[in-house]
Order: structure tokens, then sequence, then C-alpha cells
């Protein structure tokens, strides 16, 4: 089989939905927390199995020898992801998988919340079982599903100076871990992930404004502003710097990706930011 984990997350619905129009659905073990939350899936003919990365024993003998995995690394960051994505990693060797590909970070992330996915690497690597590390670089989603806050102000307020990201749509992502899974000679590869275009914020700002036709304006702050005002908008303060800092981060380019192994992966070229932009402000109307 081919085994998805976090597969009721937004991630690991597309990657589901990619691998369906290439393997038979019953090839397909979607792992969930909440069954009633995958019954579109289960629908669909895939197969479900319940577990939690915070419950070692629901992983037993949830893994079959010869299965292909993917882990979708977790959200919870206040509860040791590493030892969380350790239990599927220990489950997947005693099983003896063919492969386990994991969602990390890119390698030239320096910024704190890029500690967990290296710990996780690292577990992964010292556990002998063939690997993929997917190393996505930043989502589009992660600014254009937020725009609120942008179109109060006609502002986009980031502590990224002049750095460049290289994003993509989580469509992208899933699509390039569906071709993993379902394709061949991926074993012990590490791919770094990102989109086709680097960008701006101020071209970010730029392309708002087009499509709004409203004048948006990037305001760079700095690191410690930038904390203030996640803080202030509600996020819990260790986090607030955490996300402050990866800003830190793509200020120092660490979020340009080139290796272009995203849209070879994928098979077309990434998704635009202008297309996420358009979605984003579509969901604000
Ligand atoms: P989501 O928050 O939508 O999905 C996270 C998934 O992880 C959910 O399916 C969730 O299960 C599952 N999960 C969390 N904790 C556990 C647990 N203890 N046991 C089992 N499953 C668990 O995020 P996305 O799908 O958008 O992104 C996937 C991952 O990528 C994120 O979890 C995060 O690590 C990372 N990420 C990357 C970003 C980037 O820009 N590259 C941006 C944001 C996140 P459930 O459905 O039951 O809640």
């Amino acid at each position: 089989s081919i085994v998805v984990t976090g597969a009721t997350g937004k991630l690991g619905r597309l990657v589901v939905g990619e691998m369906l129009r290439k393997v038979p659905a019953e090839q397909i073990n979607a792992v969930v927390r909440d069954r009633a939350k995958a019954a579109d899936l289960a629908e669909r003919g895939v197969r479900l199995a319940v577990a939690d990365y915070n419950a070692p024993d629901t992983f037993d003998g949830l893994f079959a020898a010869g299965d292909k995995v993917l882990l979708i690394s977790g959200n919870e960051f206040d509860k040791g992801r590493p030892q969380q994505h350790r239990v599927v990693i220990d489950a997947a060797k005693a099983a003896g998988v063919a492969l386990l590909a994991y969602t990390s970070a890119p390698g030239s992330l320096t910024a704190a919340l890029a500690d967990d996915h290296r710990a996780t690497e690292e577990i992964l690597l010292g556990s002998g079982v063939p690997y993929v590390l997917l190393r996505n670089g930043w989502y589009h989603e992660n600014y254009t599903e937020n725009l609120a806050p942008v179109l109060a102000h006609d502002a986009v307020v980031a502590a990224a100076g002049e750095g460049r990201v290289s994003s993509a749509s989580r469509a992208d992502y899933a699509a390039a871990a569906a071709a993993v899974l379902t394709g061949e000679g991926h074993e012990n590869k590490t791919y770094e992930l990102g989109g086709d275009e680097a960008w701006s914020f101020a071209e970010y700002a730029a392309e708002l404004s087009r499509q709004t036709g409203r004048k948006i304006t990037y305001n760079p702050v700095s690191e410690e502003e930038m904390t203030g005002i996640l803080a202030g908008a509600g996020l819990p303060g260790p986090l607030a710097a955490i996300l402050a800092g990866v800003d830190t981060s793509i200020s120092r380019g660490e979020l340009v990706v080139t290796s272009g192994d995203l849209s070879r992966l994928a098979g077309r070229p990434t998704t635009p930011l202008a297309d996420a932009i358009a979605a984003g402000l579509k969901e604000q109307q």
C-alpha cells in the first residue's frame, strides 16, 4: 500500500487526491486521527487507519512490509514533533517498509522553525529506512489565505527586508509527493522543493494592488516589531517569535530555492503567486 499520514490535513487531502488519479483507491491507506473527518476519503474507496503521533501503540501493525509511506509533519509545536515523528519512523522500520518520505523544510533555512525538521531528518537517516526528504519550501497560502489584515490596512507587513521567497501552492507540493510515492527510483534522495519564481514582498504588494485596484504597499519592519504585531494579532508569544524569525531568514535569502526539483517532480511549472492571490481575494469576498 501507499500510506499517507495527516491525510485529513490540507496537504494530505491534496496528496490523496493526486494519487487517486494514478493508482486504485484500495491501494491507498489514509492515516487519520478522526474517522468522521475522513468520511469523504472513505467514500472514494480509500482505506482508513486511525492513529495519533502521541500514542505509539496506535501505530502497532499499521504498516506492512513493502509499503511506501508519506509522513506529513505534524502541527503541534508544543508536543515535541521530532518525538512524534520518531513514533512513525520506528513503526515503519519495524514493518520493513520500502520507502518513507518526510515533508521537511529547505536545507538553507536556519530559522528555529526548521529545528524540528532537522531533528526528524536525523532520526530518519539514522533509522536505516529507505527515505526521501521532501524539503518543502513555503506555501503561497501562508500569505494568500490570510489577506484580511492586508486588505484592512492596505499594507503587507513583514520583517523580510528585500528578501525573496520561492513559494509554491500546496497543490504543487502535493503533486511532487504523489509522484515520489507512485514512481520509482527515489530511494535516499533529498529534494529541495520551491516555486519556479521567487518574489519580493514589494512585488507581492504590487500584484495585490494590481488585482484589487487599490494602493497596497509593503511596510518592512524589524523582527522585534513583527513579533509584537503577530502577538498582538493573537498568536502565542513563542510562535510569534518563531514566525518573525522566518522573516529574518527570508531577508537573508534562505527561502529561495533554485533546484527546479518541484516542477521536475510535479511534471509541470509551479503555480504562479498571482493565481494564489486571485484565489485568496475571492475567499475574502
Ligand atoms: P494542516 O495543519 O492542515 O495538517 C496537519 C496534519 O497533521 C493534519 O492532518 C493533522 O491531523 C495531522 N496531525 C497533527 N498532529 C497529529 C498527531 N498528533 N497525530 C496524527 N496526526 C496529526 O497542515 P498542512 O496540511 O497545510 O501542512 C502539512 C504540514 O506541513 C504541517 O503540519 C506543518 O508541519 C507543515 N507546514 C508547512 C508550511 C510550509 O509553508 N511549508 C506551512 C504550514 C505548515 P488532523 O487532520 O486530525 O488535525
